[in-house]
């Protein structure tokens, strides 16, 4: 764990966490905007951190 990991909005957990995994931001369906801005879920990059959960 360290401050420097960051988490947006979308994301059910920070990046490298144990059974979690990229996923298709559900809010601008992978295009990382969100109408004229960034979507803000992503942080526009389009996908967020989802928890598997079943390794
Ligand atoms: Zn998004």
């Amino acid at each position: 764990m360290s401050d420097t990991d960051r988490k947006n909005p979308g994301d059910e957990d920070a990046p490298g966490t144990k059974q979690t995994g990229e996923n298709i931001c559900p809010s601008c369906s992978g295009s990382g905007r969100q109408g004229e801005k960034s979507c803000l879920d992503c942080g526009g990059s389009g996908r967020i951190i989802a928890i598997v959960g079943d390794a």
